[in-house]
């Protein structure tokens, strides 16, 4: 047997052990993977951004644990490339180099006050809730009567399902203690998503509008004249059969349902922009204006009536999408925030590929990542039979980053940590409880992640 090719995976989200499965999977060439991390612990978003009461959903971490198990399979955590180590180091140290760092940060919606207090992009909420280590510190007040969430993605439906559970919903997740408390004791009373066009457009997905029909300590309220449809949303809901059809049934459901008098109500708002967020210091409310829907290039878009309201609310939830963020050394489209590829392999750049959402942009459902890292793997193949990869030095990336004094954490160490927060929530009756602080995180995965 040939000797195995080496490839690095850098970000160890779905993409990232997508790609490395597929990588492991193959015997023409054999592979050895490095799945690197800037954090200590794996699993990107499936951690740190599918909401904690979509246990279900969190549960597709044991397929990558299976991908762990298999022989030649690394974790090198807290490894930033750009910092820790450079692109042009791994090229040294590796035959190929893959990205699947997917999309680090929100994009905005460029309106006056979007940044005073109390306004917030929904990705640092969720990772707040979720115990990202790098959002521990943010302090969201939810001491309001009325929260905003401007979106209608499957994010902003996250965003406004977790600010309406109850104490006993929450209880049972691994949401962090700090978020538990601020949403069970929060007088929120009413939390209204914002979407710019109409029902029929909506990005989110009928399981998880279905959810907001579900909630123990909220009602749901949709006004049916936002469901009256204009001539192009209806005939376009003709064609459809799934998403928008199976989406306007619930919200045509939930129309129709009187409230039972839950503590909170969540209202589907449809064909409505924010203009500004305003206050004086921190949020009072947001201005949003009525818009209709005009054909553009075959699309359906928001354009403003000039209608408008002022809603009053001391939250705002920015929930319109991630964006990608340039590495050091690697290509980056700065239009489409994504890596420039074709077909995962990154233009202008050899032996460098990339898949996930810094690849096709923040899209799809964690299963999409499957067959995109698949794709970027069978073209990485290929060069690899062609002979156009093998161009590595003989080091190993644990003698470089020892050399440089990096303190890093390996997947026995990840291990440590996953068990000592299983084992912190078991008494609980929780799944676990996260290590939410850069320190402890270190601490229990170097235990025993240092070796010689
Ligand atoms: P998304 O699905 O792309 O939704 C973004 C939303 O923001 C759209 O409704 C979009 O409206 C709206 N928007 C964009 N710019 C806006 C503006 N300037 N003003 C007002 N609204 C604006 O993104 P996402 O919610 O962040 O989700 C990312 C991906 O993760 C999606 O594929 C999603 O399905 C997936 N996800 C899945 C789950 C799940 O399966 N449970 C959970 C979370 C996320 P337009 O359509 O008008 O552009």
């Amino acid at each position: 047997m040939s000797e195995p090719l080496r490839v690095a995976v850098v970000g160890s989200g779905p993409a990232g052990f997508y790609a490395a499965d597929a990588l492991l999977k193959s015997d023409d060439p054999p592979v050895e993977v490095d799945v690197l991390d800037r954090l200590p612990t794996p699993w990107g978003l499936v951690r740190l951004g599918v909401a904690p009461d979509h246990e279900n959903i969190k549960a597709v971490s044991r397929a990558f644990e299976r991908t762990a198990a298999r022989p030649g399979f690394r974790f090198f955590g807290n490894v930033e490339v750009g910092s820790t180590v450079s692109h042009e180091e791994l090229l040294a140290l590796y035959d190929a180099v893959v990205y699947t760092v997917g999309a680090q940060t929100d994009r905005s919606l460029g309106i006056p006050g979007e940044d005073l207090p109390g306004s917030w992009p929904a990705t640092a909420f969720v990772a707040w809730y979720n115990g990202h280590p790098d959002f521990q510190h943010l302090d969201f007040d939810l001491s309001h009567e009325r929260a905003v969430v401007v979106g209608n993605g499957n994010v902003a439906v996250d965003c406004v399902r977790m600010l309406a559970l109850t104490p006993e919903e929450l209880v049972p997740t691994d949401t962090t203690d700090a978020a538990i408390d601020a949403i069970a004791s929060s007088p929120l009373r009413e939390i209204v998503m914002l979407g710019r066009r109409g029902p029929v457009q909506a990005a989110f997905t009928p399981p998880e509008l279905q959810e907001l029909g579900e909630l123990a300590g909220a009602d749901v309220v949709v006004d049916p004249a936002d469901l009256e449809l204009d001539a192009a949303s209806a005939a376009a809901l003709e064609q459809d059969r799934e998403r928008a059809k199976r989406n306007v049934d619930l919200l045509r459901e939930f129309a129709a349902h009187p409230p039972a008098g839950k503590p909170r109500r969540v209202v589907l708002r449809f064909l409505a922009s924010p203009l500004a967020v305003v206050g004086d210091g921190k949020v009072e409310a947001i201005e949003v204006v009525r818009n209709e829907l005009v054909e553009e290039d075959g699309r359906l878009v928001a354009r403003p009536t000039g209608e408008t309201e002022v809603i009053p609310c001391g939250l705002v939830l920015r929930s319109v999408g991630y964006r990608g963020v340039p590495l050091p050394g690697v290509p980056f489209d700065e239009r489409t925030a994504v890596i420039p590829n074709v077909a995962g392999r990154v233009a202008g750049a050899s032996r460098t590929y990339c898949a996930g959402w810094i690849k096709r942009g923040p899209s799809g459902v964690i299963g999409t990542n499957k067959k995109d890292a698949t794709e970027t793997i069978e073209h990485l193949l290929a060069d690899a039979r062609a002979g156009e990869l093998r161009a590595r030095d003989a080091r190993d990336l644990a003698e470089v980053l020892r050399e440089k004094g990096a303190d890093f954490v390996e997947y026995d160490g990840w291990q440590a940590i996953d068990a000592a927060e299983r084992a912190a929530g078991e008494p609980l009756g929780r799944p676990r409880v996260k290590l939410t602080a850069w320190e402890r995180l270190l601490e229990t995965g170097r235990r025993v992640a240092s070796k010689p």
